[in-house]
């Protein structure tokens, strides 16, 4: 569990960003204002984007590639998916072993939540902070928490 407040949100994004391989998928859950967005694109600005990421709800996938980002990344908010067999038309694993999937409200996915996935739960600790706590595969151990 690590908690944290918006002071340390780019030291967290930081650690996590250079924890990540090609083909990680990473799973952000909480509620609506939970600071999934916000985790999202500080471990995008660790990854070297300038500029403000746009939220990608309206989008549902938006892609950073390099030079704008050192890893390839695709940032999904899958809050819009009803069905989840939506979910294959994204084609969301087209290029799985060579970016990282960041994909808010992975439990839109049903069953097609990768095995793999870290997935990282966001918590309110109290209005200020709030509380992560991952659940970590079999290809994260080791990699979490990130250092
Ligand atoms: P979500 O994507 O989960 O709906 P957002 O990332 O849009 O949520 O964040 C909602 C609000 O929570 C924003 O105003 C953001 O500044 C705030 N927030 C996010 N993370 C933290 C944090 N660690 N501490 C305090 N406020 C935070
Ligand atoms: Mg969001």
């Amino acid at each position: 569990m690590i908690e944290y407040g918006l002071d340390e949100i780019g030291l967290l994004g930081k650690r996590i960003a250079r924890s990540l391989q090609p083909g990680d998928v990473v799973g952000l859950t909480g509620s609506l204002g939970a600071g999934k967005t916000t985790l999202a694109r500080a471990i995008l600005a660790a990854l070297g984007l300038e500029g403000e990421a746009p939220s990608p709800s309206f989008a549902i996938v938006q892609p950073y590639a390099p030079p704008e980002v050192t890893l390839p990344v695709l940032h999904v908010d899958l809050y819009r998916i009803e069905d989840a067999a939506e979910i294959d038309e994204l084609g969301l694993f087209d290029d799985s072993a060579h970016q990282v999937l960041l994909i808010e409200w992975p439990e839109r996915m049903g069953q097609r939540v990768p095995a793999e996935m870290l997935n990282l739960t966001i918590d309110f600790a109290d209005e200020a902070r709030r509380r992560l706590t991952a659940t970590v595969p079999p290809a994260w151990e080791g990699r979490w928490p990130p250092q």
